[in-house]
């Protein structure tokens, strides 16, 4: 018989990650049952408060033979109980159990958990009705990814192989010889992908907080992946390492919607016109997006580094596609833009000063009037329009790296462009 297996909220900022848990249960299961395919990491919406980094879910499925089933049950709720970060108000785990195939109805509420918000009661009816068993930890509220994991039709998909440390070094600094990573980085690009920012000249597999992750290498052939964490220099030992199957750079969380529609927590593609010019408060850019129903504002935050250079470029009256998430800020709905294409583009109209009609020399202003500096000719200040080139092309513009959501898809990646067009 097939079981499914999601867990969810094992960790806080102070330590754990359930992918480190998902790797250990996947280990300990494999010795009971048969694994149908690799574990899964599973991301869901990037707007929600409670996550702890990127809001991943794990996920995995076996076949099993029906005496074996309540072993199984038993090892995942003792890991559980043992390994996750009890002690954190916001850690609330939560283990789904499923057995056989996954209903019509899972899927959809998978969808949802993707790209809305929804509530852990929402998930403990769809749990019931699909007849699945759940587990709650304090406010249990891991039962809305685990389920969400377990029913995520994973159409398209990457991987992600995460090595862990031993635990003796959990806290300290992450030692990886950063030169290897950039030759491995050359050889494997854009196979594998965001191993290092080549601009900032920093390595990204290595993350910063307390949490047992050494490194994550990412990308779309898992034998590239293997290979560059091959080559990557370890100055600490490695524990062990798991590839996962995930649903990173995939784009699957954007879903189109007409601006009037946008709700708190939404992750959304839409289309309008820009109806504002841009403003800064706190080295961010802020501008307005309209469309038929309604009027958002759109925000690119100081971390999005040099993407706000492009927005910075937009005029009122472009149409354009923006993708992003929808959050509050300063109690205003805020469109947290992740990427936006130019649609169509308002010429740009520069005033500028005539030549001197005497002499040819270069006028200067003077209050109302002109006068040539090297005649001394004056006539009334009269500017000639003049269109100037726009500096933004008909292409997708994106966040940095280190500033783009798991799920976003890195335009260096097959389809990343027309995965966005598509939508809209
Ligand atoms: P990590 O990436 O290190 O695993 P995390 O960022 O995934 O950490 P979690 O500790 O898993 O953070 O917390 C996210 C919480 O939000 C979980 O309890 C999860 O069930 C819940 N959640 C996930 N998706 C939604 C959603 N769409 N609506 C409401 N709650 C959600």
């Amino acid at each position: 018989m097939i079981i499914h297996i999601g867990i969810d909220d094992t960790d806080s900022p102070n330590g754990m990650c359930t992918t480190y848990l998902g790797a250990i249960l996947y280990r300990e299961l494999s010795r009971l049952a048969e694994p149908l395919d690799l574990p899964r990491l599973i991301r869901l919406n990037p707007n929600i408060p409670y996550k702890t980094r990127g809001n991943g879910a794990v996920a995995m499925t076996f076949e099993a033979s029906e005496d074996i089933i309540p072993e199984i049950k038993d090892t995942v709720l003792f890991y559980v109980s043992q390994l996750a970060d009890f002690e954190h108000e916001n850690t609330n785990p939560g283990v789904v159990f499923l057995e056989g195939d996954v209903p019509n109805e899972l899927r959809k509420f998978s969808l949802r958990a993707l790209r809305e918000h929804v509530t852990i009661g929402e998930a403990e009816e769809v749990a019931r009705k699909v007849g699945a068993e759940y587990f709650k930890f304090k406010l249990g509220r891991g039962v809305i990814g685990s389920l969400a994991a377990i029913g995520y039709p994973l159409e398209r998909f990457t991987y992600e192989l995460l090595a862990y440390r031993e635990r003796e070094y959990w806290g300290t600094p992450r030692r990886v010889n950063e030169e290897s990573v950039f030759l491995a980085d050359k050889w494997a690009y854009p196979f594998s992908y965001d191993n290092v920012d080549p601009y900032k000249r920093v390595v990204l597999i290595t993350p910063h907080g307390k949490d047992p992750v050494l490194v994550g290498i990412r990308g779309i052939d898992k034998g590239k992946v293997l290979q560059v964490f091959e080559m990557v220099e370890f100055e600490e030992p490695v524990a062990f390492y798991q590839l996962y199957k995930t649903n990173q750079n995939t784009d699957d969380h954007l879903t189109p919607k007409r601006i009037g529609e946008l709700k708190l927590y939404d992750s959304a593609v839409v289309r309008g016109w820009v109806a504002s010019p841009y403003w800064e408060r706190g080295r961010h850019v802020f501008f307005e997006l309209e469309d038929e129903t309604g009027k958002i504002r759109v925000a690119a935050f100081e971390p999005t580094k040099k993407f706000r250079n492009w927005v910075r470029k937009l005029l009122p009256g472009d149409e354009i596609i923006a993708a992003g998430g929808v959050k509050e800020h300063e109690g205003i709905l805020t469109l947290n833009l992740e990427k936006f294409y130019p649609v169509e583009l308002v010429p740009k109209v520069e005033y500028r000063k005539p030549k001197c009609p005497v002499c040819g020399g270069t006028m200067k202003s003077k209050g109302d009037y002109l006068k040539c500096k090297r005649c001394g000719y004056k006539m009334p200040k009269r500017l000639i329009p003049v269109e100037v080139p726009r500096d933004l092309e008909r292409k997708i513009y994106e966040v940095p790296p280190d500033a783009r959501k798991h799920l976003s898809r890195p335009l260096v990646l097959p389809g990343g462009e027309e995965r966005l067009m598509e939508l809209l």
